[in-house]
C-alpha cells in the first residue's frame, strides 16, 4: 500500500516545519511514542483527537521540557509537586495539578486539572525546547489499540495520514507513564507504571492506589483498552488443557505464547512490541505467574495486559 508518510527521520528543523505546515508530529520518549501538538495551537490539537479517533472526553497529557514549564501550567505548584518533579523527573510519571486558566479545555476534556510529563528522550526534550512552547500528546496509536514502542508501529497506525514521525528508536521503559494526582489528599495513583508506591514512600510520599491494580479479576471488569490484533487471553494455570478447552469454547483453534521475561524492565520493554506481532494462530496466551501479583513492579504491565486482554482463563 503507498502511504503519505515520507517523513520519519530525526531531524527537529522538520519536525517544527511540520507543525508550521498544519502537520501532527510523533515523539519519542522512554515510555511509548506520542503524537504531538504545540498546546497554543487549537487546531492541532484538535487534530490529535480526530486522526487518533479519541473521544473528547479524554483528556491529553501535556508535555515539558522544565519544570520551569510545568509550573507555567498549574496554579498550585506545591513542595510535594517540587520534590516529586526533582526526584523523578525527567521519566515515566505524569503529575495531575490544578490547571491554569490558559491551558485549553480540549486538552483536559473539561477538567479543572492538567497532566503534566517531562519526559526523558533528548530529542523530544529538544523540540519542546526549540519550539518554546510544552506539547499536548497522547500516545501515537488509534483509541483502543495496542500503544507504539517503535516507528515501525507509528507508521503502521496512520499509514494513511500526513503524521512527520521523529525517529529516536525503540522506547526503554515500553509501558505509559505512572499517573498520580497530586490535586487530592491523599495523593493517589491512576495508573499504575514503572515508578510505583515503593519508589514514592522511599521520599516519605504515601500514596493510595487505585483497586484491582495487582490480581487479574472476572472478564467483565476489564476495559477494552492496547488491544493487539488478535485477541489476548491472560491465565494463572499452567494446565494446557484447561486452555485449550477454552479456547475450543470460543473456535480458536491455535495460539501464540506471550513469553514475557522475568525481569519486570525488560517484560515492560518488550510487551507492546510482542503484542504487535504479525502472529499466524488466532490468539495470544500469557501466562501470568503468582509472583508477579505481589510484586509492584509488575502492577504497571499487568494493568495494560489485563486492559489488552479479551478474557481471563482460569
Ligand atoms: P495517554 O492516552 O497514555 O496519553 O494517557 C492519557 C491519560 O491520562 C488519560 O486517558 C487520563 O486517564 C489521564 N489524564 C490526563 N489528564 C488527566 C487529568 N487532568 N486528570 C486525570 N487523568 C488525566
Ligand atoms: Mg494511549
Amino acid at each position: 500500500m503507498t502511504h503519505n508518510i515520507t517523513n520519519i527521520d530525526h531531524n527537529i528543523e522538520q519536525a517544527l516545519l511540520a507543525f508550521k505546515q498544519k502537520k501532527l508530529v510523533a515523539i519519542p520518549t522512554e515510555t511509548v511514542y506520542g503524537l504531538a501538538a504545540p498546546i497554543n495551537n487549537e487546531a492541532l490539537i484538535h487534530k490529535i483527537f480526530s486522526l487518533k479517533e479519541r473521544p473528547f472526553f479524554d483528556p491529553l497529557i501535556i508535555h515539558v521540557a522544565s519544570i520551569e514549564q510545568a509550573k507555567s501550567l498549574t496554579t498550585q505548584w506545591t513542595e510535594t509537586a517540587q520534590m516529586i518533579a526533582h526526584t523523578f523527573w525527567p521519566g515515566p510519571l505524569t503529575i495531575i495539578l490544578p490547571k491554569k486558566e490558559h491551558v485549553s479545555d480540549m486538552i483536559t476534556a473539561g477538567l479543572p486539572t492538567v497532566g503534566i510529563r517531562f519526559p526523558k528522550h533528548p530529542l523530544t526534550q529538544k523540540l519542546i525546547k526549540s519550539l518554546g512552547v510544552p506539547l499536548a500528546a497522547p500516545s501515537a496509536n488509534k483509541f483502543k489499540q495496542t500503544s507504539p514502542t517503535q516507528v515501525e508501529h507509528v507508521k503502521k497506525a496512520f499509514l494513511e495520514q500526513d503524521v512527520y514521525i521523529l525517529d529516536g528508536g525503540p522506547c526503554t521503559v515500553g509501558i505509559e507513564s505512572t499517573i498520580v494526582d497530586l490535586s487530592q489528599t491523599p495523593i493517589k495513583i491512576l495508573r499504575p507504571g514503572m515508578l510505583n508506591k515503593k519508589d514514592f514512600a522511599a521520599i516519605g510520599i504515601d500514596c493510595t492506589e487505585i483497586k484491582h491494580t495487582s490480581s487479574i479479576e472476572a472478564p467483565g471488569m476489564m476495559e477494552d483498552h492496547y488491544m493487539p490484533s488478535k485477541p489476548l487471553f491472560l491465565t494463572s494455570t499452567f494446565d494446557l488443557s484447561i486452555v485449550t478447552n477454552f479456547l475450543n469454547t470460543k473456535k480458536i483453534k491455535r495460539y501464540a505464547e506471550l513469553k514475557l521475561p522475568d525481569d519486570p524492565i525488560m517484560a515492560a520493554r518488550k510487551l507492546y512490541s510482542l503484542l504487535h506481532q504479525d502472529i499466524h494462530q488466532d490468539s495470544f496466551v500469557c501466562h501470568i505467574k503468582s509472583s508477579w501479583q505481589k510484586d509492584p513492579q509488575w502492577f504497571g504491565i499487568l494493568d495494560r495486559l489485563k486492559k489488552a486482554s479479551s478474557a481471563i482463563i482460569d
